[in-house]
């Protein structure tokens, strides 16, 4: 199944429930407007290298349009296009005053130096600064791109239009960044996965919990969930699972990634797995963090815990969603999971408006507001309706976002 067929169909499930008409439904998918442009660069060996570039803004109606920018060999289109509608519905479940976007280029940035990164991140602002500003779309940090990048972003932005810290987010600290905003995704699932749990009645030391993908999200939810007084038993990343039963050495497992620029390869522990056996593991709550469309119908049988959390966007393919449901595994969407990050965003994007700093404390305390009011909007309707958190999280964005439509007025 393609990643934007699968967002849709979410999309429709939610749909049906609230009676949406055939045209309003069109209206809502459709995205406003999709670019691609040419990225060219000469490469640190004086070979030309060309990528294309995607930026799809999906729906402005509720404000400017908001979403990462995503650098990894999968980027096309319709991914882009599946993730831009997802920031739609994400960016209106937690109420902030944005549309959905989101954009990428398909490339390894493991292949390039960080001279040939800064000029296709340069060479990319050339091609779309013109539909992009605070007022209209603000990129961000997503999978394969940091506070580095849009760093990079800002400055090739100011040069054709002067000053504007707030045309992105996740920018470094010392520039017009957030302290926190790094954090924000991983906390922001840490801190969902602490109240579903708590509303559940289990506790966190009796709670043995699994994390697939060890980036930024995944390393910052451990921690969290660490803190918290979670059991983390396996966590993993491209070079594969580590698995502990009785539970990991959080701290020593963050240092050791720490100390080999990200990595875990040679962690020696814990019991080496490989990615597949993490979903399979005998846990009680599975954390997908990396890419998306990991459990689909083929591995969903074996998946064995109770619940899962999708700090990952869209991990969770329609096909594997039913057969999990069937089961009785409750899951926390991405739309609503992950959204700590973007949340952290706008507060960034608020306080370069305002040329006002805010303390990491303010910041905590205003991400944990935003996400828990907007968990309990989610739960309390999906028990009100008897659907699942994700149609019920599916229903609060896409009424708030075609009440904003229809206010706005069509013609
Ligand atoms: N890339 C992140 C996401 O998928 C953050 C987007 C943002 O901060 O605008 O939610």
């Amino acid at each position: 199944m393609k990643a934007f067929d699968s967002t849709q169909l979410y999309f429709n499930r939610a749909a049906d429930q609230i009676d949406l008409t055939e045209n309003m439904r069109r209206l809502l998918l459709i995205p406003k407007r999709e670019v691609q442009v040419q990225v060219a660069i000469e490469r640190d060996n004086g070979e030309i290298a060309t990528f294309v570039g995607y930026r799809v803004q999906h729906d402005d109606a509720r404000g400017p349009m908001k979403g990462g920018l995503r650098y990894h060999p999968d980027v096309d289109m319709d991914e882009v296009r599946s993730l831009a509608a997802l920031m739609t519905w994400k960016t209106a479940v937690v109420d902030l005053p944005y549309g959905g976007a989101k954009g990428g280029l398909a490339i390894d940035p493991a292949q390039f130096s960080t001279r040939e990164l800064e000029l296709i991140t340069r060479r990319f602002v050339d091609g779309i600064h013109d539909v992009i500003g605070p007022d209209m779309d603000i990129p961000a940090p997503d999978m394969g791109t940091n506070a580095e990048v849009m760093a990079w972003f800002m400055n090739q932005y100011a040069k054709y239009h002067g000053y504007s810290p707030a045309c992105v987010t996740g920018k470094p600290v010392e520039m017009h960044g957030l302290p926190g905003r790094e954090e924000a995704t991983g906390r922001g699932v840490g801190i969902l996965t602490y109240k579903m749990l708590t509303r559940m009645g289990r506790k966190p030391a009796q709670t043995r919990v699994a994390i697939q993908g060890f980036g930024n999200v995944g390393s910052h939810t451990a921690k969290f969930l660490h803190e918290a007084g979670f059991r983390l038993v396996a966590v993993s990343d491209y070079s594969g699972g580590y698995y502990r039963p009785e539970g990991l050495d959080v701290p020593a497992v963050l240092r050791y990634a720490l100390d080999h620029k990200g990595t875990l390869a040679g962690y020696t522990g814990a019991q080496q797995i490989s990615n597949s056996e993490l979903l399979g593991l005998d846990v009680d709550v599975l954390i997908p963090a990396a890419l998306g469309g990991v459990i689909t119908h083929a591995n969903a049988e074996s998946v064995r815990a109770k619940i899962i959390i999708e700090a990952a966007n869209a991990p969770v393919y329609p096909d594997a969603d039913d057969i999990l449901a069937a089961r009785g595994v409750m899951i926390l969407p991405d739309i609503l999971a992950n959204a700590g990050g973007v949340t952290a965003s706008y507060f960034e994007w608020v306080q370069n408006r305002q040329h006002y700093r805010w303390d990491i404390n303010r910041v905590r305390q205003e991400l944990e507001h935003v996400m828990t009011r907007a968990f309990e909007r989610v739960w309390e309707l999906s028990v009100e309706r008897k659907v699942s958190l994700r149609t019920a999280a599916y229903i609060v964005g896409i009424g708030r976002v075609g009440q904003a439509t229809v206010l706005g007025g069509i013609s």
